[in-house]
């Protein structure tokens, strides 16, 4: 275990990051290594902890995703980054980064790489479930359910294509339409494709001995299956950035170039916050593209006033 620092009190840092995921603490790592003055805080909630197992990833395939941080937490505070437990609740514009009670931290570049939140629909049983065996991403965890009875519930409008998508890896996919209203290109898609498909509302998940054993509907029937499917409604957890006032596109997502600047200046996001699609390793890539981007940024202005200075040395005579 990592020990946290108490929050410095000794002046600006060049970058503070919010949020210790993939994306914020491999940002944190190259700016460490670039030797920068770097403070990440972070609140300790990560997307995918309800989650035992991490795939996807090369090399850390299968890994604990509580452990893949605990390790990039002690890479980083190798290179001197500063790791603040805390929720940062305000950034004030030229940048002092408010902790919830506690300091101020004033910053020259801030990373916001706070995630997002899956909101589960409230149906008993799910929230239990979530992460074990009630599970979202096919590419994160279908292949350890292959071959064995699924359920895709219908919950948000993409879970045809979720469910169409598992049947590669498994031939007994159940698609529950629950409160979803079917068209009937979804139906013959679904058919089409070997997809079953059960109407009515799902009461509950049943589980036995911490398994999922099937899926209950409102008229009491129990269809059994192994491993269940549901695509949450996410939101980003982008207040931080909304509250500085950076663009958003048309779905309420805030856009970023590719090396995750917003549009306030000196202000960049990485990870899910600005992208709901990024697994693990794509928020590590975002991390580290954000941190060369903002060294460069902060190379410029270094610069920039190092001339400034030298100009003034030589009309004032060297002096
Ligand atoms: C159940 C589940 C299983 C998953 N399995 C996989 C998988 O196997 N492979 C894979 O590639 N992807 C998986 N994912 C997706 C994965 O969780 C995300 O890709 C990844 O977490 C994104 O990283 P991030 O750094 O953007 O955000 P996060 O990992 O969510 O980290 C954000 C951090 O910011 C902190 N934070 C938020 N707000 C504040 C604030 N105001 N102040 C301070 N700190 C704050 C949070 O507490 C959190 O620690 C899974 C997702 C779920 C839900």
């Amino acid at each position: 275990m990592i020990k946290t620092m108490d929050a410095p009190d000794d002046g600006v840092f060049d970058v503070v990051v919010i949020g210790a995921g993939a994306a914020g603490l491999n940002a944190a790592l190259l700016l460490g290594r670039a030797r920068r003055k770097v403070a990440v805080v972070d609140a300790g909630e990560p997307r995918n902890a309800p989650a035992a197992h991490m795939h996807g990833f090369l090399s850390r395939d299968g890994s604990d995703p509580t452990a893949l941080l605990e390790l990039g937490r002690a890479e980083v505070a190798r290179y001197g980054v500063r790791l603040i437990r805390g929720r940062v609740d305000q950034i004030d514009h030229g940048y002092q980064v408010r902790m919830v009670g506690g300091p101020v931290l004033a910053a020259r570049r801030v990373l916001v790489a706070t995630g997002l939140r899956d909101e589960l629909p409230d149906i008993p049983g799910v929230r239990e479930r979530w992460g074990k065996d009630l599970l979202h991403c096919p590419y994160c965890h279908a292949y350890e359910v292959r071959d064995q009875p699924l359920a895709v519930l219908g919950v948000h409008p993409n879970a045809v294509h979720q469910a169409l998508l598992l049947r590669g890896w498994s031939d007994d996919v159940v698609f529950f339409a629950h409160t979803l209203a079917l068209t009937a290109q979804d139906r013959e898609r679904l058919e089409a494709r070997g997809l079953r498909i059960v109407e009515g509302e799902v009461k509950q998940l049943v589980a036995d001995d911490d398994r999922l054993r099937g899926v209950e509907l409102a008229d009491g029937r129990v269809v059994p299956r192994a491993a269940a499917f549901l695509f949450p409604r996410m939101v980003a957890r982008d207040e931080l950035l909304t509250g500085l006032g950076c663009a958003r596109d048309d779905g309420g997502w805030v856009t970023t170039d590719r090396t995750g600047r917003t549009s306030v200046a000196g202000v960049w996001a990485a990870g899910n916050v600005v992208d709901p699609r990024a697994q693990v390793v794509t928020a590590a890539g975002m991390g580290s593209a954000a941190a060369f981007a903002i060294n460069t940024d902060l190379l410029d202005e270094d610069v920039d006033r190092a001339v400034e200075q030298h100009r003034a040395m030589v009309a004032g005579g060297g002096r």
